[in-house]
């Protein structure tokens, strides 16, 4: 089935990655055909009305993967340079996190080609509700659960849904996630994906005999995730050596305070001339020695370019698809583990669908729960990935990958073929 169109790396990426699962769980042609493909995938043009009186319209975006383990769910994400491709590659890989992890949702993402940073909140504010207006037929509580993504927030996700309900007719908290709390967001929310990475972290750490005291960790992207990751390390007792933004990084072998670097970064925008620190490129942060690197920015970030330069002692994927097949390949045959990003940040859609649950019941949970059934789901997952990748002696990434396919090709197989 070779593609005919040009495509982008990470939809080239997410579909090198199914194609290899595809081949070692011997997939019917049929079923490979039906997961390579997408149920759904709605555009739509968003005119608004700018401040200046003029009228602009934006292309915004709906992609439904496949909904065969429950109603779809994910992402809403607002990018200039945002392509149909890329929310393909990021609708698939929600199909994979949500089956690996065992919730009963299927994949999807969406998106606005925008520059966020340039509209004033009232165009934001508009482009959000006329966005939510045109893609109302295809979303519901029990149809696709949007949620943030890159340069969206809880402020957004109240606007779609304040949007929807008005709509609806009446107070639908459940037809988003990521929303504030007093309006039914979840308690641990926003915290939920960096903690589910120092969750992995901590079993991967377990299993490979390596001790957390001291434990010297860098981190690409120091935003959501990465600063969560730093700041829960921090207070576990490991270095964090390394940090970046989109404008560069620090380095400081012996250690960077966390405190201390989210001051200057909310006091300066970046991380430039942090005290006591060395400058570094984000090329250079991925090369530099020590035990756990963990890209959370942006996707292809470790190519085959880089790949044979990582010292890194273990690799933990927070951003999605941070790694190229071709570099994964590279890694594996220097046996660096990579611990895959439908594993380690699962944390965020794992805490979404609580906040689901929590919505359609109208009952609560407190922060101690959330975080506690988190780490069971976040246990139990890494559990069964490091068993299989021993069983079948392969990497962590294509056990999750077997696992999560697996579960989504049975549920395909027994609804069986409409009509
Ligand atoms: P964010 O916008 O809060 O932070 C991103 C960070 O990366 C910022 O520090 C930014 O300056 C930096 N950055 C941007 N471009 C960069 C580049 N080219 N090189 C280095 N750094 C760069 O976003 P986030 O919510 O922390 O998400 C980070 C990654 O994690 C994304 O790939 C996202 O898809 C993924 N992810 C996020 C969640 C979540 O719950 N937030 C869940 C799963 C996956």
């Amino acid at each position: 089935m070779p593609e005919k169109t040009k495509i982008t790396s990470a939809w080239q990426t997410a579909l090198t990655q199914l194609d290899n699962v595809a081949k070692i769980m011997m997939l019917t042609e049929d079923v490979h055909q039906l997961l390579r493909n997408f149920e759904r995938i709605l555009t739509v043009s968003i005119p608004i009305r700018m401040d200046n009186g003029s009228l602009r319209v934006f292309n915004g975006f709906r992609v439904q993967h496949n909904s065969a383990r429950g109603p779809y769910k994910g992402g809403v994400r607002y990018h200039p340079e945002l392509t149909l491709d890329d929310l393909k590659a990021l609708a698939m890989e929600m199909t994979w996190k949500c089956s690996l992890v065992g919730v009963p949702f299927g994949g999807a993402k969406g998106g606005i080609i925008c520059n966020s940073k340039t509209l004033s909140k009232g165009e934001l504010e508009r482009l959000t509700r006329r966005y939510t207006y045109a893609i109302m037929p295809i979303i519901g509580i029990g149809k696709d659960i949007p949620a943030p993504d890159v340069n969206t927030n809880e402020q957004i996700m109240a606007w779609m849904m304040d949007t929807y309900s008005m709509n609806n007719g009446y107070c639908t908290p459940g037809i988003v996630t990521g929303k504030p709390v007093n309006i039914g967001g979840s308690l641990g929310r926003t915290d939920a994906t960096g903690l589910g990475i120092t969750f992995t972290i901590a079993n991967a750490i377990k299993s490979k005999k390596m001790n957390f005291k001291g434990l010297k960790v860098v981190i690409q992207g120091y935003g959501n995730v990465g600063s969560t990751v730093g700041k829960l390390l921090s207070e576990m007792g490991c270095k964090i050596v390394a940090v970046s933004s989109s404008k560069g990084g620090v380095y400081n072998p012996k250690g960077l305070n966390h405190n201390a670097l989210m001051k200057y970064y909310k006091e300066h925008g970046s991380f430039e001339n942090f005290p006591n620190a060395e400058s570094i490129t984000n090329a250079s942060l991925l090369e530099l020695p020590c035990d756990v690197l963990v890209p959370a920015a942006m996707g292809n970030q470790v190519t085959k370019e880089n790949a044979d330069k990582i010292r890194a002692r273990l690799i933990v994927e927070g951003a999605n698809g941070p790694i190229t097949p071709e570099a994964d390949q590279i890694l594996k045959e220097r046996k660096i583990p990579v611990i895959p990003d439908i594993l380690a940040n699962a944390g965020g859609v794992i805490v979404s669908y609580f906040e689901w649950v929590q919505d359609v019941q109208c009952y609560f949970w407190c922060e101690h729960e959330v975080n506690a059934k988190l780490n069971n789901i976040l246990d139990r997952s890494y559990e069964e990935v490091f068993q299989l990748s021993q069983e079948k002696k392969t990497n962590l990434r294509t056990a999750a990958m077997i696992l999560a396919v697996k579960k989504v090709v049975d549920a395909i197989q027994v609804r069986g073929l409409y009509p």
